[in-house]
């Protein structure tokens, strides 16, 4: 993969910047296989943007954009509940701060390394200049496994994550919040240990905190909310809904529960989900406190839930789930869960609809695919931004000390998302890809992003 959109075409001198930029990328970050992907999805839609506008190859703001304005790798001891030592390996990357401090979360997973990181991150940039927010791109992690994990073990590893990493984040610097592992739990236990450090109550430091200690009402919600939303204003557009809509919703944490009940109470009929260890499929309906008791509250695998309800069936295949029949597919797991087969199996089952609430969660083989099937995609970093912008909201809600409702968050967070999908509809019109969101969602954050940087100089 390494030509951009216009293959078929003969190389634009903006389709020939930016290959050799993405070479370069491939070169100097051998290995870094997800940030590779994330980059070319990215400079895939932008060579009309370029050809529009020249400045932004004489600024060279491809090259500028790749490189992270920062990147630390830290070692992170910690021991277990029998007394062993172990080492886990801790990262920030601290990418742009053109449009406010770094901003992203936190991802505590075995699969985590470097290259997971800068994707994400990089992937972060742009999200988070779509929310419209003042904040810039940043994403963290671990390679450790919180899985199985004793609080006090999870307890000791934050403390010891947060003890390299406190000198350099903070409310103005960059803010952490959850990922993938890291839910109100685990911030608690990092903010306690950066409050004693830093001797101070700073709240804004981290978001996604518990509503105790600084915690906004939504946060919890915003993400499978926001990623609903965006979803019923793209159906809108279309003439379509989600009411009595068959829908399949990948994962089983916070996002993917919070998507399944909101598009549960649009009228959809969600008849699937999955976890690390397979899937369940539930004719009657996805029972969504089931899920809930079964991992949030028990720590088990979905396969419990089958003694709740025994029409539903077990699949001991995660990534099998997208043979079920489905009118509108969510992504929620994690990413590369879609591949090339499995959307060739939706778009064969004539799924009309794919949202994804993960990051990167389908391949670039499997966008192609849904593309070319007419499918309505919708890509992660303009769905799942809800969760990033009502962290802003939580930011600004502890610098002003003051609190708001749960409705007013909902209220704030439904005209977000209703913006990132105008604005990224009216980008992908305006540069020549009407109806491409995937496109249109690069091409909007990307151009918010580059001017600021411009206007701030060579830095
Ligand atoms: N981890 C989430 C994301 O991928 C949220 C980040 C945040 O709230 O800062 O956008």
């Amino acid at each position: 993969m390494t030509t951009t959109h216009t293959e078929k075409n003969e190389q634009t001198e903006a389709g020939a910047y930016i290959d050799r930029v993405y070479q370069q990328v491939v070169e100097r970050n051998p290995g870094e296989d997800e940030f590779h992907q994330a980059v070319r999805e990215i400079f895939d839609a932008l060579e009309p943007v370029f050809e529009a506008h020249p400045m932004y190859r004489k600024e060279n703001i491809l090259e500028r954009m790749v490189e992270p304005e920062r990147m630390i790798t830290f070692r992170v001891p910690w021991v277990d509940d029998e007394g062993s030592v172990h080492i886990s390996r801790g990262f920030r990357v601290q990418f742009n701060s053109a449009l406010g401090p770094y901003k992203g979360g936190t991802r505590f997973h075995p699969s985590v390394n470097a290259g997971t990181i800068k994707f994400l991150g990089f992937e972060q940039i742009l999200k988070n200049a779509l929310t419209e927010q003042p904040i810039g791109g940043g994403k963290g992690g671990s390679d450790f496994d919180p899985k199985g994990k004793s609080d006090a073990e999870i307890m000791r590893f934050c403390q010891s994550f947060i003890n390299e990493l406190h000198r350099h984040i903070g409310p103005d610097t960059d803010i952490p919040a959850g990922d993938i592992g890291v839910g109100p739990k685990e911030i608690g236990y990092m903010f306690g240990e950066y409050k004693k450090l830093r001797g101070r109550f700073e709240s804004g430091a981290f978001t996604g905190k518990a509503i105790e200690h600084g915690g906004i009402l939504g946060r919890t919600e915003a993400t499978g909310y926001g990623a609903v939303y965006f979803m019923k204003e793209m159906l809108k557009d279309y003439g379509q809904s989600f009411e009595n809509q068959t829908v399949v919703v990948s994962g089983a944490g916070n996002v993917s529960i919070h998507a399944m009940e909101k598009a549960a109470e649009l009228g959809a009929h969600v008849v699937a989900c999955s976890d690390s260890r397979g899937f369940i499929y539930d004719k009657n309906g996805i029972n969504i406190e089931t899920v809930r008791d079964v991992k949030q509250r028990q720590g088990n695998s979905l396969s419990a839930y089958t003694a709740y309800h025994p029409d539903a069936e077990h699949h001991d295949n995660p990534s099998a789930i997208w043979q079920t029949a489905c009118d509108i597919a969510l992504p929620c797991a994690t990413q590369n869960e879609i591949s090339e087969e499995a959307a060739k199996t939706l778009t064969a089952n004539n799924v009309k609809a794919v949202g994804e609430g993960a990051n990167m969660p389908s391949t670039l083989q499997a966008i192609r695919t849904f593309q070319e099937a007419g499918v309505l995609f919708a890509p992660a970093k303009a769905v799942n931004a809800g969760g990033v912008a009502v962290s802003a909201l939580e930011m600004a809600q502890n610098s002003s000390r003051l609190a708001w409702t749960f409705q007013e968050v909902d209220d704030k967070l439904q005209d977000i998302m209703k913006t990132i999908y105008q604005n990224s509809t009216q980008a992908a019109q305006s540069y020549d890809r009407s109806g491409d969101l995937a496109s249109g969602a690069n091409i909007a954050g990307f151009i918010k992003t580059a001017d600021a940087m411009i206007k701030q100089g060579i830095v």
